[in-house]
């Protein structure tokens, strides 16, 4: 991957908010060889790490620990799954004061949802867990009251929605005077759910001394706005659009499948048995999910080994020999450990997990399609990383096709087909004489279909093939909104839908102005429901969805025809998603 470095002119050159252009350095290399160690962390930073099975920065945390650690403003373009949080996580902690600290937070990071703040948290008190950072986060929708008694206690770090941080400012249970760090994360989305007004309050309220940093997945104009307000000679970091892998185009066969993680052994286990690979490589991001998913896998009756950064060479010699000997079918790795790796007979490539960068993806599934052969690399992703999925398909120009999970009923049937298959098999070798006076003798009571059909029957459940009566659907992860995707450039908010639900189209969007909170409005003030009956929204170029009770739906749309939305009339109907999707 080609990371593109900018940097404004040294500090002290010139105010906050100028508007020179900023001069742009290209990193056109990044190198590979950084590691936590090269990056200065504290030493109980570094052992978190360690502990999390994290073997090696990603690119965005090479690129913006070390400015960042040198208390620069820092504006990032990164999605979910590029290992943003850690980029500004640790950082931040780096700098808590070992003793001596007050109870106001010395860190504030801004997000958009609230599923988002309780990740960002956790993610922040793990990392700085031997620390002892005292982290909270706080968002719309839970008692007030919890969240007062763990501020008044004292914090290092506050994970904040917008507008829950302002209610805590205006009653001053939320005290900013000692922050030193402000993160806007997902920075694009708050400025889609409406939130502008209120970060330029809140970071109105902190010391003009704070260093900021904003991440975004996407840099529309208004990002840029914010920034140049904002941020403070910022550097800025981004995956530039031109890298694209060198050399011949693949020969592989790119496949994803989007499923909540919860579900990944069984549709990993899925796949497995449809594909049925000679020899799969499969990745994960860390030591940690190696040997879990090496343990699991090989609790479902698959021969998985591990090789993570851990092992020794001479572990490592022994797991590449079952491999090549055929004793083992699956590989677990990390990207580490997996560097360098030649499997003659690998047939496919499993992320079990998106990558963290374009490159890292380029070089996994690099490792099949070699020579001339075809290779299969299939990718799942998590329903937050279709993003980073959409960026790699961009960056690599190669397609990832988005595929549905097989279901039990067609595993039954894929499986029941290789039964056919393997009788079929037979019968051409034919050799069969030896068991011709089994079938005569029950052939003399019983119709020959019959016991045809009972030999088929031992056959399959012999080869270990019969459907498990306890095997359950993986459901389909509900839909989140994925900007830029097929180049639509949806936006959005989500909120949770209860019972059954109708998607409206509206024929104004993101260029009539159009925010999640003025369809909201719109409905609401238009027909019975209130804000909570509103499901997800998504925010088109062009256009807008809304997911509203089915039964309900009829008289939205009447309501919304009869109104004006911002001022102007729009289409309204039921949403025909099939065409266009
Ligand atoms: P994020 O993009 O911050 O949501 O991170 C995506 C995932 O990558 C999270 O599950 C992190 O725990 C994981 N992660 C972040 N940094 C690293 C790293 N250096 N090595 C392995 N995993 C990481």
């Amino acid at each position: 991957m080609h990371v593109c470095v900018s940097s404004a002119a040294p500090p002290g050159t010139r105010a906050r908010g100028d508007h020179e252009p900023i001069a742009i350095r290209m990193m056109t290399a990044i190198d590979d060889m950084t590691t936590f160690a090269d990056l200065n962390l504290r030493p109980e930073l570094q052992q978190a790490l360690v502990s999390l099975g994290y073997e090696e920065p990603t690119p965005i945390q090479q690129q913006a620990i070390p400015p960042l650690l040198q208390a620069r403003d820092l504006m990032g373009q990164a999605a979910t799954g590029t290992g943003k949080t850690a980029a500004f996580a640790l950082p931040l902690l780096q700098r808590l004061s070992p003793d001596d600290r007050g109870s106001a937070p010395m860190a504030l990071v801004l997000v958009p949802t609230r599923e988002l703040a309780m990740q960002v948290s956790e993610a922040i008190h793990r990392y700085g867990q031997g620390l002892g950072a005292r982290v909270v986060p706080v968002y719309g929708g839970q008692p007030i009251g919890r969240q007062l008694r763990v501020l008044q206690r004292g914090v290092d770090v506050v994970v904040a929605t917008p507008g829950r941080a302002l209610d805590h400012i205006a009653r001053r249970t939320l005290r900013l005077e000692a922050v030193e760090v402000v993160v806007l994360d997902e920075a694009d989305e708050m400025l889609d759910m409406g939130f502008a007004d209120d970060i330029e309050s809140i970071l109105g309220d902190t010391p003009a001394t704070r260093q900021t940093v904003l991440f975004s997945a996407t840099m529309p104009p208004r990002i840029d706005g914010l920034a140049r307000k904002y941020l403070h000679e910022p550097v800025r970091i981004q995956i530039t659009r031109d890298t694209s892998p060198e050399g011949e185009p693949s020969l592989t066969h790119q496949r994803a499948y989007v499923v909540a993680r919860q579900h990944k052994p069984a549709a990993l286990g899925r796949l497995l048995d449809i594909e049925m690979p000679e020899a799969a490589l499969i990745f994960c991001r860390t030591r940690t999910e190696v040997d879990e998913l090496t343990e699991t896998m090989n609790g479902r009756g698959y021969r998985a080994e591990a090789l993570h950064g851990a092992m020794n060479q001479e572990q490592r010699d022994r797991v590449m020999g079952r491999l090549r000997a055929g004793a083992a079918e699956l590989l677990v790795a990390t990207d580490v450990a997996a560097r360098g790796l030649d499997v003659e007979h690998l047939t496919h490539v499993v992320n079990y997990d998106v990558p963290s960068a374009p490159k890292s993806y380029v070089h996994r599934i690099g490792r099949v399609g070699r020579a001339g052969r075809e290779g299969i690399a299939i990718t799942l992703a998590e329903p937050r990383e279709r993003r980073m999925l959409a960026t790699i398909e961009r960056v690599t120009k190669q397609p990832i096709a988005i595929e549905r999970l097989p279901t039990v009923a067609e595993l039954g049937a894929h499986r029941l087909e290789r039964t056919r298959a393997s009788l079929e098999a037979h019968l051409l070798e034919g050799d069969l004489e030896h068991y011709r006076s089994v079938v005569e003798s029950l052939a003399r009571d019983v119709d020959v279909m019959d016991v045809a059909l009972a030999a088929v029957k031992l056959a399959h459940e012999a080869s270990g093939s019969a459907t498990d009566p306890t095997e359950e659907e993986i459901p389909e992860p509900p839909r989140v909104p994925a900007k830029g995707q097929g180049g639509k450039g949806r936006q959005g908010a989500t909120h949770p839908p209860g019972g059954q639900t109708t998607r409206l189209f509206i024929g104004r969007g993101r260029t009539a102005g159009i925010r999640p909170k003025d369809l909201v409005g719109a409905i609401t003030s238009e027909s019975d429901l209130s804000g909570r009956d509103v499901g997800a929204i998504e925010i088109a170029d062009r256009f807008s969805l809304v997911e509203v009770p089915a039964a309900a739906a009829d008289g939205v749309i009447a309501a919304l025809r009869r109104t004006r939305i911002k001022g102007k009339k729009a289409t309204v109907r039921r949403d025909k998603a099939a065409t266009r999707e």
